[in-house]
């Protein structure tokens, strides 16, 4: 599935990304349009077709796995977190300490990994990056975006991170820090972004909805503008 126009960071996907994307929100069972399907689609239906016709897998187990990333553990877990450790500094707090509990205190799913938040400020905004390979909080936030897993990402955000965030049309003072975290098969991050102005008297829902998986990555702020 490939982002929505106007949310591509330039430079960082090509085109061949979109295609070899197997998104697991694309799984249908529906198998009677074939035509439509895209080569990569077409292999993930053979595939899974084989392993069920030996048994590997059983269909209703890979349902249960699309259905807990596609509804239960996603992006709009973290930003209710997010947004709830800006009207609860004690909840902050906990966040910053411990971000796996909090996401527990909240009925959460916490993931596997041991998970830091990272408090962005106006000295400092965090970016996240795996430069190895793609090491993700997908315990808490979900399947990553395709382009967090590209060579171009995964370099650039060390070599030039004003440069990446700019490519996501995020433009920082030049006087705040830019610091960079690699991520490991142990260690996951979440940014916690600043709350942005305009937002004063927003419920906790409000809030949460302008809080998107970019930004829990870095690469990208809050817009008020872009509350639903
Ligand atoms: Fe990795």
């Amino acid at each position: 599935m490939c982002p929505p126009a106007g949310t591509t960071a330039r430079g960082l996907i090509q085109a061949d990304d979109c295609g070899s994307n197997n998104d697991m929100g694309d799984h249908e069972h529906d198998h009677g349009h074939s035509a439509e399907l895209s080569e990569m689609q077409l292999r993930v239906r053979a595939l899974e077709t084989i392993l069920v016709e030996k048994g590997y897998v059983e269909p209703a187990a890979l349902d249960a796995i699309i259905e807990t990333y596609e509804h239960k553990i996603g992006p709009h877990n973290g930003a209710r977190v997010i947004a709830k450790s800006w009207v609860d500094p004690d909840f902050r707090r906990q966040l910053l300490e411990n971000a796996g509990a909090a996401f527990t205190a909240l009925g959460l799913p916490s993931g596997t990994e041991h998970l830091i938040a990272l408090e962005n400020t106006p000295e400092r905004h965090n970016i996240v990056v795996c430069t190895l390979c793609s090491c993700y909080p997908s315990g808490t936030l979900g399947v990553p975006p395709v382009w967090y897993k590209s060579a171009a990402y995964r370099s650039r955000t060390v070599a030039d991170p004003r440069g990446v965030l700019k490519d996501f049309g995020t433009e920082l003072p030049p006087d705040t820090e830019v610091r960079v975290w690699d991520s490991t098969a142990e260690v996951r991050y979440i940014v916690v972004p600043m709350r942005p102005k305009g937002t004063e008297g927003w419920s906790e829902q409000q809030l949460a909805a302008i809080v998107s998986r970019d930004c829990m990555i870095g690469t990208r702020l809050p817009d008020p503008g872009a509350e639903r």
